[in-house]
């Protein structure tokens, strides 16, 4: 007997046919007696639709009330999915994140697990139960309903396989599994039979939306090794575990592509020390995750002053420039801009940190399709890349015909 922690994303439970197909799919394991912790997301669609409402009637509304509202969208699919198992005569169980005992801190819209008490799921499962959990949802200790970030459902159901010790945890969506590049962009994409948690993080972090890069680093951290698979058919999937076989020999083991990052550009800040720390601090402060920042070279003689750029999350975007522009007074620059038709094209593997060249030859790639690069960040495993959207997907194919083949 294992106790097995599977995880069904928005698709997977996307209408009642495939929440049968789901409660199917549990039946398979509670028939050999293993004990099944099921997380669902909310149906597909869904979450998207509950922000768009709320932003037809304020642009930047409280987040606290999202998190309320967002919190709605994966109630609706633990009680469905709980009927669905009642409709096949197997007990079954929802449960809010709150009732199964995630705590988080809070930072509503993208709060962190600070920690779970799993004393009521292993009391249900004992009885017998399939204990069904709400993703991407939690309480803080006063009580506050929680949210973890788009795609947090990952989160939800690695950090419980990780609090109830779990034997196997399985993430199931709407691909095989791990491509080498999103399989929906890039048709000759391989799926990978594993992946180690440094690359899946990067490639995550970096805009391949099948894991959300929270719940990698949260796997990292306390060792629970996953499975990417499949909820509309039997094939393996990908293991991701720290090691993996040939590590250092494969260069690039993948290549994504984030859509979803937007520019902001001061213009004309003055070329004085301490204008970084004025400016990054308050981003910080209001939970706004900067990624990569260029400053150009500093122009004008008598009083010097530079142009600065960086990248935010897409949704962050407006809460970015407001702080920036309540900054104006204080630091004095010229204006800002923001600037929403960017991607984020990067290449990812372990195998980087003992070869070279890399970068040129994706440089190259990109020249020859007359892409013009706008930003360039690296790491040890990774090479980001800014461009222009539209060119996105086309210079993603290249790039991964180039190094993956
Ligand atoms: P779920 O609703 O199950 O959480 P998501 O939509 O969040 O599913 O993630 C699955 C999607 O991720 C796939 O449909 C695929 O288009 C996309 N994707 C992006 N990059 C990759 C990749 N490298 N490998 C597999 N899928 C990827
Ligand atoms: N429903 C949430 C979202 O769409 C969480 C998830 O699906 O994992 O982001
Ligand atoms: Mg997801």
């Amino acid at each position: 007997m294992a106790l097995i922690v599977q995880k069904y994303g928005g698709t997977s439970v996307g209408n009642p046919e495939r929440i049968k197909n789901v409660a199917r799919r549990v039946a398979e394991y509670t028939g050999r007696g293993d004990q099944v912790v099921v997380v669902v997301s909310a149906m597909s669609g869904v979450t998207d639709n509950l922000i768009k409402l709320a932003k037809e009637i304020m642009p930047l509304p409280s987040e606290r009330e999202m998190d309320v509202l967002l919190a709605t969208g994966e109630q609706t699919t633990i009680a469905l999915a709980a009927i669905a198992l009642h409709s096949l005569g197997i007990r079954a169980i929802s449960l809010t994140g709150a009732q199964a005992g995630i705590v988080t801190d809070g930072v509503h819209t993208k709060a962190k697990i600070q920690n779970i008490t799993p004393k009521q799921v292993h009391r249900l499962l004992n009885e017998g139960q399939v204990v069904i959990v709400a993703g991407f949802q939690g309480q803080t200790v006063e009580g506050q309903i929680t949210t973890l970030g788009r795609g947090g459902s990952d989160l939800t159901a690695i950090a419980l396989a990780a609090a109830l010790k779990a034997d196997l945890c399985q993430i199931f969506t709407d691909v095989d599994g791990v491509y080498t590049a999103d399989p929906r962009i890039v048709p000759s994409a391989r799926k990978l039979q594993e992946i180690s948690y440094d690359e899946m993080l990067e490639l995550a972090s970096l805009g391949a939306k099948v894991m959300q890069s929270r719940s990698v680093e949260f796997a990292k951290k306390f060792g629970v090794v996953f499975e990417v698979r499949s909820s509309l058919n039997d094939n393996p999937g990908t293991l991701v575990k720290e090691e993996t076989a040939s590590m250092e020999g494969v260069v690039v083991r993948g290549v994504s592509l984030d859509k979803n990052q937007a520019k902001v550009t001061i213009i004309g800040v003055p070329d004085k020390p301490g204008m970084a720390a004025r400016i990054f601090k308050p981003l910080g402060e209001a939970a706004i995750n900067v990624d990569m920042i260029v400053q150009n070279v500093s122009h004008g003689s008598g009083s010097p002053s530079t142009d600065l750029s960086f990248t935010v999350d897409k949704p962050d975007l407006l809460k970015a420039k407001k702080v920036i522009e309540g900054l104006q007074a204080e630091l004095g620059y010229r204006a800002v801009t923001a600037e929403e038709n960017i991607g984020k094209l990067s290449i990812v593997g372990v195998g980087m940190r003992s070869h070279t060249g890399v970068a040129a030859k994706m440089f190259d790639t990109l020249a020859r399709e007359g892409i013009n690069i706008d930003m360039i960040s690296t790491s040890e495993i990774k090479i980001s890349i800014v461009i222009d959207l539209a060119k996105g997907e086309q210079a993603m194919r290249s790039v991964h015909a180039a190094f993956v083949g």
